[in-house]
């Protein structure tokens, strides 16, 4: 039977749907089977969890067979036709069970009527979580393309049912922690990196390591009942849930499911259910809240999978949260807004999640200032600074203090002079945030000749900004950031939504869009990157994309589907970080196979793409002019250029002083694209950090480039630099510095141009 599998696809909101609809774990398992059974319009849908210690797979939630098979029904791995599936890490599909030996029949359940049988194991990255199964009465049901679909649904549900089952599974109270402790010290000032420009001006506050002290001291407060407990709870639950909304509104593409977690825990009858238990034996709410989450805590900090482990700042957030409401004292809510965080390290989702407390600055311990926490910081309007001083750590909390992020000035405790000039400066900035107001939609030299300035997009939101900011078109759009801060792949159809949404609002503007760039720093925690001693050299980028080609070419689907029609006239298609001939061609093979199948399927597509290539790794100058006669389009990322071809690290702050753009080796590759480029008509870009930086625009102008691609925000003080370029002028500077062998030299014939032009 033919379904319409374009429906089938849960969609984010219908997963958001599920936890907002369900009052308990069971329930919200209950309610995906009986989702995909009517999805799939099979008779029989059932979940399997594994359970380690055991090793065994156990029925917990089924639509169609007998409901008293849940938690009865067990299996060994490799046992009948969903052990295989879970041991083999495969589908298993049969159109008649009957005459299969391998399948295990279990009597009493129901099972006796159904033929047709398809499982899938539910992976999370590389952990296995337990197994899915469909089941239909009638024989040769289910097609391969049903098995695609039913795989696709499953990696998409995977996180939310690892943690129903982890939640589930959590009973035993324990109590260990340490708290750390808080030094004090006399630092006043810091100069760092500037990782995204700003202003702040907060208390510190730390994310590295959150308190359990909280959590620890039982102190008796007012009399409260059961029924305090039950409207705090379903308090914070709203709160979260208006956060989640909240961000949603702002960020689109990325919002979804960064509090699902929470949510869950609080719809959780075990979680909730623990705290009200004690309540009715007599111990206060404010301290059954306490040790019920001091006891989640506690055996989510001793679980080995660092994705686990992570969920004990869930659980603090959480309980902190129901504290909030039933003590009255704003602890939760505002906990973070208006303060200047310092971390050690932080992730692309803990950003987000950051954002979305309204949080005034972060100053970041390790990372470069091309990292990609500092891309997302620029999306996200958060004022970064990046500076590899350790100390920071102890200052004490809620201490005052003012970021400079546009010169990567940190003044802790600053005394008066300090703040009224940094009021004074501020007062500066606003006024020339104003200036967006005068960018010219067209970028000219001073004697007329036309450079094109289009915007680097990592976020929807930024579209918006790019909007704001006359640019031409997006000149680079980071695909990489939805899958980043997702907690598993996102689907064909998620991507293609999020996809279509911007190439509608670039209304047939060109829009290039890079695929997957992942590895490296960009890291996906539901993929095990860790095995690698050299990440940066490792299986990233177009490499991790040619090597799991199903998720490349559900990329590339999204991307030809939202390209469809006129409005996506404009849409380029690039992959990042091509080494070779090879590489590129196995690449545009599976673009060319992804337009005959969605042709052959006559869903709606662009079917003649326009395809290029970043030009960043040092391999492909050797043979630059065979690549550009083959692709239609270079861009040349020069943050990635620099870094191989320097051997630097881009996210190495120790480094940071070697990472020279104008490296005369880097300027000569630069000459040499420029120069292929144009010998064979490939359009030519630049969209690394090198074209935001007015100082080289003379450079890049002089070698004959005239598109670059940056983060809109730079696009006034580039266009200003453009309008007052002498076009004979900067090709004699270019010439200069081409022949130029030392870096001293370079330093100095830059300073010079830089003001000459200014
Ligand atoms: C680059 O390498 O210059 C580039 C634009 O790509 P990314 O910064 O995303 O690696
Ligand atoms: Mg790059």
């Amino acid at each position: 039977m033919k379904r319409d599998h374009s429906k089938l696809i849960c969609d984010i909101g219908e997963l958001t749907a599920l936890f907002t609809d369900t009052s308990n774990l069971d329930g919200l398992l209950q309610n995906i089977v009986e989702m995909i059974a009517l999805h799939m319009e099979a008779d029989v849908c059932s979940i399997y969890l594994f359970y380690e210690d055991r090793d065994e797979l156990v029925i917990r939630a089924t639509k169609g067979l007998l409901p008293s098979s849940i938690g009865r029904v067990t299996l060994k791995p490799g046992e009948g036709l969903t052990g295989l599936a879970f041991k083999e890490l495969r589908p298993v599909i049969d159109g008649d069970v009957a005459q299969n030996p391998h399948y295990k029949h279990f009597s009493g359940i129901g099972e006796e009527k159904y033929a047709s049988f398809l499982a899938v194991p539910i992976l999370r990255g590389q952990t296995r979580i337990g197994a899915m199964t469909l089941q239909s009465k009638k024989k040769n049901y289910f097609t391969p393309e049903d098995v695609n679909v039913f795989r696709a649904i499953t990696s998409q549900l995977a996180t939310t049912i690892e943690m129903a089952k982890l939640l589930i599974s959590l009973d035993t109270p324990q109590r260990t922690e340490t708290v750390p402790v808080v030094k004090d010290l006399s630092l006043k000032f810091i100069k760092g990196r500037v990782g995204a420009q700003g202003f702040a001006d907060g208390k510190s506050a730390f994310v590295t390591a959150p308190s359990l002290e909280m959590f620890k001291a039982s102190a008796l407060e007012a009399p409260m009942t059961l029924e305090d407990l039950r409207a705090a709870a379903a308090s914070a639950e709203k709160d979260l849930e208006a956060m989640q909304g909240q961000i949603e509104a702002k960020l689109f593409d990325v919002a979804a499911l960064i509090f699902a977690a929470q949510i869950m825990m609080l719809k959780d009858k075990a979680f909730i259910g623990a705290m009200e238990e004690r309540v009715r034996t007599g111990v206060h709410p404010v301290t059954a809240v306490k040790d019920v989450v001091q006891a989640y805590v506690a055996r989510f900090a001793s679980m080995s999978n660092d994705f686990m482990r992570e969920k004990k700042y869930d659980v603090m957030d959480v309980g902190r949260r129901v504290l909030d409401h039933l003590t009255g004292v704003s602890y939760a809510a505002g906990q973070l807004a208006g303060k200047v965080v310092i971390a050690q390290e932080l992730l692309p989702s803990e950003v987000l999640k950051l954002s979305s407390q309204n949080v005034a600055g972060i100053i970041l311990l390790s990372g470069g200032v091309t990292s990609h926490v500092a891309v997302l910081a620029r999306s996200l309007d958060i004022p970064l600074v990046i500076t590899d001083t350790p100390s920071l750590l102890d200052v004490p909390a809620d201490t005052r203090i003012l970021i400079d992020a546009d010169l990567g000035n940190i003044f802790i405790d600053p005394d008066k002079d300090v703040v009224a000039r940094f009021a004074e400066k501020e007062q500066l900035r606003a006024k020339a945030g104003e200036t967006r107001l005068l960018v010219r939609p067209q970028t000219l030299t001073q004697d007329g000749t036309r450079v094109h300035l289009m915007a680097n997009i990592n976020l929807l939101g930024d579209a918006a900004v790019a909007e704001d900011y006359a640019a031409e078109g997006v000149g680079l759009y980071r695909t990489e950031f939805p899958f980043i801060v997702r907690s598993d792949f996102p689907a064909e159809e998620e991507q293609y939504v999020i996809y279509r949404r911007l190439v509608e609002m670039m209304k047939g503007r060109e829009v290039t869009f890079r695929t997957l760039d992942i590895g490296g720093d960009k890291i996906l925690s539901y993929y095990d990157h860790s095995k690698e001693a050299n990440p940066f050299l490792g299986l990233r980028s177009i490499r991790f994309s040619l090597r799991h080609k199903d998720i490349f070419a559900q990329q590339i689907r999204a991307i030809l589907r939202a390209a469809a029609g006129d409005v996506g006239r404009g849409v380029r298609i690039m992959f990042p970080m091509i080494s070779s001939m090879d590489e590129w061609l196995e690449a545009r093979a599976v673009v060319t196979d992804c337009v005959a199948e969605l042709k052959a399927n006559q869903i709606p597509c662009q079917d003649v793409p326009t395809l290029g290539m970043m030009i960043e790794l040092p391999s492909v100058l050797p043979m630059i002019d065979a690549l550009a006669m083959e692709a239609k389009f270079f861009s040349i990322g020069t943050n990635d250029l620099i870094q191989y071809t320097l051997a630097v690290d881009r996210t190495n702050e120790k480094v940071a002083d070697l990472y020279t753009p104008h490296h005369p080796s880097v300027l000569r590759a630069l000459k040499q694209v420029a120069d292929a480029a144009g010998r064979h008509g490939c359009d030519l870009s630049v969209c690394g950090d090198m074209a935001h930086e007015p100082k080289y625009m003379p450079f890049l102008i002089g070698i004959g480039i005239r598109k670059f691609s940056l983060d809109a925000r730079y696009i006034p003080k580039v266009q200003s630099r453009i309008a007052a370029l002498d076009m004979q002028q900067a090709a004699a500077h270019a010439g200069e510095l081409l022949n130029m062998l030392r870096l001293k030299d370079i330093e100095a014939a830059l300073q010079k141009m830089g003001s000459d032009g200014e």
